[in-house]
């Protein structure tokens, strides 16, 4: 049914249909009375028109019977009996075309002309067997005269009848063809209407069909939606929670949702949580609600960080809040390390002026140290003091050494990158946290694989700062409380790897945790607290790795952790060019 395609046409059709069935079913009702009517006024008709014209010839013969019979032999009861039938018969002739049956006879035959001017002969017949006398010997011929006299009537009755029969005959005619044609009309009608009834049914079933295939479609559409939604929610990394404006009661969380608060909508942490979001959140202005910021302790004690907002929405078609928050309290912590960094970088900045200012008394000491070393040498006895002063010489060298390493590495980097000595910066590294690893009962060794001469481009202080980071690292790592219980061992090797020269700081202290190891070069990545760590410290070696164009990567080994830092060997003709 192509025309079903087009719903317009299939409206047309349709209302087609309606209009048809409409139309056969009110025809069929009016063909049903009118025949009903016309069958009943033809019976009626056929039954009464006839019965009045047989009836006046049939008075007629019983008039003529009478007269036959009397006529030979008159006799006063003969007459009294004749004049009864005549008076009968006198009597019927006006039912002929002024009674009901009659009128309709006359639209046949024309009665009341036939038989009008024969009731006057009638009448003067009547009058006149009532003057007849039995005894009189003129009496029957002059019955045979009257008897001759109604001659006319009777041809009249005889043609009446003659033509009633025919125009029986041609009704019933008509009758039995009325009677067989409304049943085909009407099974015709009857059929048709039914037809277009069928066709209306299958029509509205075929839509109704679409429709409900309309309908299923779309709520599939809508329920496949909401699972998008739901898993988009589900992969949203915020807290996402549904609830209801009235009750408050959570109707749906998000994974963050259920990690933060808890893991199902019924636990009786929810409806705190949700008051304390309204509480955060306010009152809303013209049905909006603004960003909100709030701190909220977890069941674990942790104090969480949140900002986020609430927004009215249709969910599973009902009015629902929804609740969006983001935890920012790792956001909240960098801004505290980024304080904590500036305060360090202030000190480090006081430190390297410290330690310039050292410079000169140290210097001072020194030279009253080697002074008075002079002036004693001569004399006898001085030894004790001698050696004394030979310490205080050391200690101050030591004390040197310190400041100088303090100002290095308090220098501002320069702007050129210039050629330097791999394993000299290492060494001057290691210097500056030897004393430290003593302290710390870290034994540090040395396996520098790389001739003096071996040159790298970049800035030989802030690598310096690479390696002591990593070296210091390594140190707090042993603090950490992942090392076992074998001695506390980092080893720094320095090797050549085709036209690579690499640096490897691995340890024993137990390795990077494993959460910690994809994002360890990230800033503000750290698991120190934050009056210790910064989470600085590897993201800047990483930068200043890169600027020389090398990289440093790092994996857990054994029992610790190892960084490989690799660097672009400096051929010597453009450590030439260079320098
Ligand atoms: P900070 O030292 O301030 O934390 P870093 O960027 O230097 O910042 O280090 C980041 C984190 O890397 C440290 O907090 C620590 O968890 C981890 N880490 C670095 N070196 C090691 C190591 N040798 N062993 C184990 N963990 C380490």
């Amino acid at each position: 049914m192509i025309f079903l395609r087009d719903r317009r046409t299939a409206g047309f059709i349709e209302f087609g249909l309606i209009v048809t069935c409409v139309v056969l079913f009110v025809a069929t009702g009016l063909l049903y009375v009118s025949q009903a009517r016309q069958q009943a006024l033809l019976t009626a008709t056929v039954r009464s028109s006839g019965w009045v014209a047989y009836q006046g010839q049939l008075e007629f013969v019983k008039a003529e019977a009478a007269f036959s019979k009397v006529t030979p032999a008159p006799t006063a009861q003969g007459l009294g009996n004749l004049l009864l039938r005549m008076e009968i018969l006198r009597s019927r002739l006006p039912l002929l075309y002024d009674s009901d049956e009659g009128r309709v006879l006359s639209d046949v035959v024309d009665t009341k002309g036939l038989t009008q001017p024969l009731e006057t002969l009638l009448d003067q017949v009547i009058a006149e067997i009532e003057t007849l006398d039995p005894d009189d010997g003129a009496t029957t011929r002059r019955l045979e005269a009257l008897h001759g006299r109604l001659l006319p009537l009777g041809e009249a009755l005889q043609r009446i009848l003659m033509e009633s029969v025919a125009y029986n005959q041609e009704i019933f005619r008509r009758e039995r063809a009325v009677a067989e044609a409304p049943e085909v009309v009407s099974l015709v009608l009857l059929f048709i209407t039914g037809g277009c009834l069928v066709l209306l049914l299958l029509l509205q079933g075929r839509r109704d069909r679409v429709r409900l295939r309309e309908i299923v479609d779309a709520k599939a559409a809508i329920t496949a939606m909401e699972e998008n939604l739901r898993a988009v929610i589900q992969a949203v990394p915020a807290c996402v929670a549904v609830v209801d404006p009235d009750t408050g009661h959570a109707t749906f969380i998000n994974s963050n949702a259920a990690a933060l608060v808890a893991a199902t909508p019924d636990d009786a942490a929810w409806p705190g949580f949700v008051r304390a979001v309204r509480d955060a959140a306010g009152e809303p202005v013209g049905g909006c609600w603004g960003t909100l910021t709030m701190a909220y302790t977890r069941s674990t004690g942790d104090i969480v960080s949140l900002r986020g907002s609430i927004c009215s929405v249709l969910w599973q078609q009902r009015p629902q809040q929804l609740i969006v928050l983001a935890d920012t309290t790792r956001v909240r912590s960098a801004e505290l390390q980024v304080m904590q960094a500036a305060k360090l970088a202030t000190l480090g900045e006081m430190a390297t002026a410290i330690a310039h200012e050292l410079n000169q008394p140290l210097a001072v000491i020194k030279m009253a140290v080697a002074n008075a070393r002079r002036l004693l040498d001569p004399l006898p006895g001085g030894e004790g003091v001698m050696a004394k002063l030979e310490r205080i010489s050391a200690q101050v060298d030591r004390a040197k050494r310190i400041t100088d390493q303090v100002r290095r590495y308090g220098r501002m980097p320069s702007e050129q990158l210039q050629p330097f000595s791999l394993r000299h910066a290492v060494d001057l590294a290691v210097g500056f946290i030897a004393e430290q690893y003593r302290a710390a009962n870290i034994r540090l060794t040395i396996d520098a694989n790389v001739p003096i001469e071996a040159l790298v481009l970049g800035e030989q202080t802030m690598f310096e700062q690479v390696i002591v980071n990593l070296l210091i690292n390594a140190r707090d790592a042993f603090d950490a409380g992942r090392a076992g219980l074998c001695a506390r061992q980092v080893t720094l090797a320095l090797y050549r790897e085709g036209d690579q020269l690499v640096v490897s700081v691995e340890d024993n202290a137990g390795g990077v945790a494993e959460d910690m190891l994809p994002r360890l070069f990230e800033p503000f990545a750290t698991t120190k607290p934050t009056e210790n760590g910064t989470g600085l410290g590897l993201s800047l070696a990483r930068s200043v790795v890169r600027d020389m164009n090398g990289s440093i990567s790092v994996q857990n080994v054994g029992g610790g952790a190892r960084f490989l830092v690799r660097l672009p060997l400096l051929p010597s003709a453009e450590a030439r060019d260079a320098a």
